[in-house]
């Protein structure tokens, strides 16, 4: 049986203060209980992850990273490297968020890089596929999907796909209070599935975790995760409030 996940990405948001305080009421009594059912990560802005991953050390929540640059080290200024991240107590990244897709402009080659970099680092990378409403609209979700996992995992071996985790967000269903319905994400998350059966093997899509993102909130937390195929939830707006994702986490168990 698979340990569901919920990862909280915070965005551009919190202080040096706020960061600290919303990790450590996280990592809280109730959290406790639940932690040895759930995985549970917070992915703080860069600037705050140290400290957020100092004061959650002894806690089992881990930190990750909401982006992460390809090459080891040198003239990239302004980037980080998977080396930097794991020196000062990163285990996840996120590849390819939908508004690293859509506002910065990162391509699924960049994105592939990424996830390579990740897992050669010693990172264990969430790579975020989804579609935009148009697409949806025009029936194109799937062939979106199918291009994203395709490009965004390309060169990789089962072995290394093994340390992903997939996170489906509808693009139009993030930040937005839109959710996709359970059966909406079901439908992808079982495609997504079957996709990773005929590019690698059964064994592994049956143990990858694909994560629904698009507005979960602690409403509509149990549904979505109650689906087959949904093995947890990656939160933006609703992981900056400890109480609301603690009870997302709750309704993970
Ligand atoms: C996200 O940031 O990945 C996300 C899903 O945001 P929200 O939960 O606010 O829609």
């Amino acid at each position: 049986m698979k340990k569901p996940f919920v990862a909280g990405n915070w965005k551009m948001n919190t202080d040096s203060n706020s960061s600290v305080e919303l990790g450590k009421c996280i990592a809280s009594a109730s959290l406790e209980a639940a932690g040895h059912d759930v995985t549970v990560a917070v992915c703080p802005p860069f600037v705050y992850l140290q400290a957020v991953a100092r004061a959650l050390s002894a806690s089992s929540v881990a930190v990750g990273a909401q982006d992460i640059y390809y090459e080891p080290k040198g003239a990239f200024t302004g980037e980080i490297s998977a080396s930097m991240l794991k020196d000062i107590g990163c285990t996840y990244c996120l590849c390819g968020h939908s508004e690293r897709r859509h506002v910065i402009g990162e391509t699924d080659e960049l994105i592939n890089k990424k996830v390579a970099a990740g897992i050669g680092g010693g990172l264990l990378p969430i790579l975020c596929v989804g579609e935009l409403r148009a697409e949806r609209e025009a029936s194109q979700t799937n062939e979106v999907v199918t291009r994203q996992m395709k490009n965004g995992l390309a060169g990789l071996s089962a072995e290394k796909v093994s340390a992903v985790t997939i996170a489906y967000e509808p693009v139009w269903a993030i930040g937005t209070g839109l959710t996709a319905t359970p059966q909406q994400a079901q439908e992808v998350h079982d495609f997504i599935r079957k996709l990773l059966g005929q590019m690698y093997d059964g064994r592994l899509a049956e143990e990858i975790r694909i994560l629904y993102g698009g507005s979960v909130k602690p409403d509509n937390a149990a549904d979505l995760m109650g689906q087959r195929d949904i093995d947890g939830a990656l939160v933006g707006g609703a992981s900056l409030k400890a109480d609301d994702f603690l009870a997302i986490i709750q309704a993970a168990v």
